[in-house]
């Protein structure tokens, strides 16, 4: 029966759950739709180079996450696990680099063979946006004002706050590597495996490091921030200053950094601790290099991705679909007026529930249960006059009501 479950860490979206998706997309959608950022959608495989040159091979997504398999001529194909290096091959493949700045909102499945758990999936959905061609703080400042006012349409600003860090440039980052890496080899005993390798790959990485004993060690690791030189503290600066302007309230954590290789000066997340273990909400950054090192034009970045399975754990249940009105015909012939009744009323917008079968009682009761607002009965007799019966579901209340004024009727219903 194993094969009849669902693979593990993967659910169904029921229709509520559906719903509840569907709502944070629609409100981040249309809060980006208003920032100029509009939807785009990349396959959801793509050649695994496609992951491997852009997440960088050290990373924990490329060496324990992807899932990657051939396909039926041999390609190798992985499931995407972000959204990030789709956009950027959007953009070199169909090239778009000479239309910057480029603004995209994007949202759907992504794919990680991680250890599931709540807030941690193995298909899970996002929402992200890119902003491309931007090299000015402006930029970053833009993006995290997406994500903020993202959060707000989705009722769920006062649960979360905003971290935020740099990674400065390239020289910065640089020298920073050095200190890091002098504190680090005095500290060999206490890492991880993963780490000891992190620290001959790339050192940044282990302040990432999830793992206790690598925590311990980072605590007091030097942080980036003594290493900056004026014009990564500069930038920096102006980012912190735009938020400020704009109200939008964070808080500095030197060892925040981002696993991915790419990414340079700004880092940020949104995170909350209404989730548990899975605080990070929304996580983002600057990732200058990334279009450059795909073989594209170089191409400053900037950018964000929401995790929608914990948006919508925070936002909480959704608005109800519209209440239905159930058609209750009573005998054949009115069996077959209701399809026809059914269709002028759906074209006019109303939803409509038939019952199918079974006696009134039966059908009112599924008309209960599907939340219907109103019942229209619908006898032989009453039909011959063109008449039919409205019980309002909510107060009991009944009337007959000639067909011609039925949808005024309806309508009329709060
Ligand atoms: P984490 O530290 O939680 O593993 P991450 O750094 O891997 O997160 P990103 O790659 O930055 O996460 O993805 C952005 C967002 O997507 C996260 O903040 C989170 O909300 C969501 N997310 C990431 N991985 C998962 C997952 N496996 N299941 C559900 N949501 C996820
Ligand atoms: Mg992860």
């Amino acid at each position: 029966m194993a094969r009849l479950q669902p693979v593990r860490g993967t659910h169904d979206l029921l229709p509520e759950q559906a719903r509840a998706f569907r709502r944070v997309a629609d409100a981040a959608r249309g809060v980006a739709e208003r920032y100029g950022y509009h939807e785009m959608a990349t396959p959801i495989f793509e050649f695994s180079e496609v992951f491997k040159r852009t997440l960088g091979d050290t990373s924990d997504i490329v060496t324990k996450e992807m899932y990657t398999f051939a396909d039926r001529s041999g390609a190798e194909i992985t499931l995407r696990p972000e959204g990030t290096a789709g956009v950027a091959r959007a953009v070199i493949s169909g090239g778009l680099a000479q239309h910057m700045p480029l603004k995209y909102f994007y949202a759907g499945p992504m794919f990680r063979y991680e250890r599931p758990q709540k807030g941690r999936l193995r298909q899970f959905h996002q929402i992200g946006v890119e902003l491309l061609g931007v090299a000015e703080p402006l930029g970053d400042i833009e993006a995290i004002a997406l994500g903020a006012a993202t959060l707000d349409a989705l009722g769920v600003s006062g649960q979360v706050t905003l971290e935020l860090n740099t990674l400065g440039n390239a020289a910065s980052r640089a020298a920073y590597r050095e200190l890091l890496v002098d504190y680090f080899e005095a500290r060999r005993g206490e890492l991880s495996r993963d780490s000891l390798d992190r620290l001959a790959r790339n050192p940044l990485r282990i302040l990432d490091s999830k793992n206790p004993g690598d925590r311990a060690a980072i605590a007091g690791a030097p942080t980036l921030g003594d290493s900056l030189d004026a014009e990564s503290a500069d930038f920096f600066a102006s980012v912190r200053d735009g938020l400020d302007r704009l109200g939008i309230a964070y808080a500095v954590n030197p060892r925040l950094v981002r696993g991915l290789d790419y990414y340079c000066h700004t880092a940020f997340e949104f995170t909350t601790d209404a989730l548990g273990a899975q605080g990070a909400v929304i996580a983002g950054g600057r990732y200058d290099g990334l279009v450059g090192q795909m073989g594209g034009p170089e191409t400053p970045g900037v950018g964000w991705a929401g995790g929608i399975e914990r948006l919508s754990m925070l936002a909480g249940a959704p608005e109800p679909p519209p209440r239905p009105i159930a058609l209750i015909p009573i005998g054949p012939r009115a069996e077959a007026e209701t399809l026809v009744l059914a269709d002028r009323l759906r074209r006019a917008g109303f939803a409509i529930e038939l019952g199918y079968r079974g006696n009134l009682s039966r059908r009112l009761s599924r008309a209960d249960r599907v939340n219907a607002r109103a019942a229209v009965i619908l006898g032989e007799d009453e039909l011959a006059r063109d008449m039919a019966t409205v019980r309002d579901l909510d107060s009991g209340a009944q009337d007959e009501v000639p067909l011609a004024a039925l949808a005024d009727r309806l309508a009329g219903l709060s």
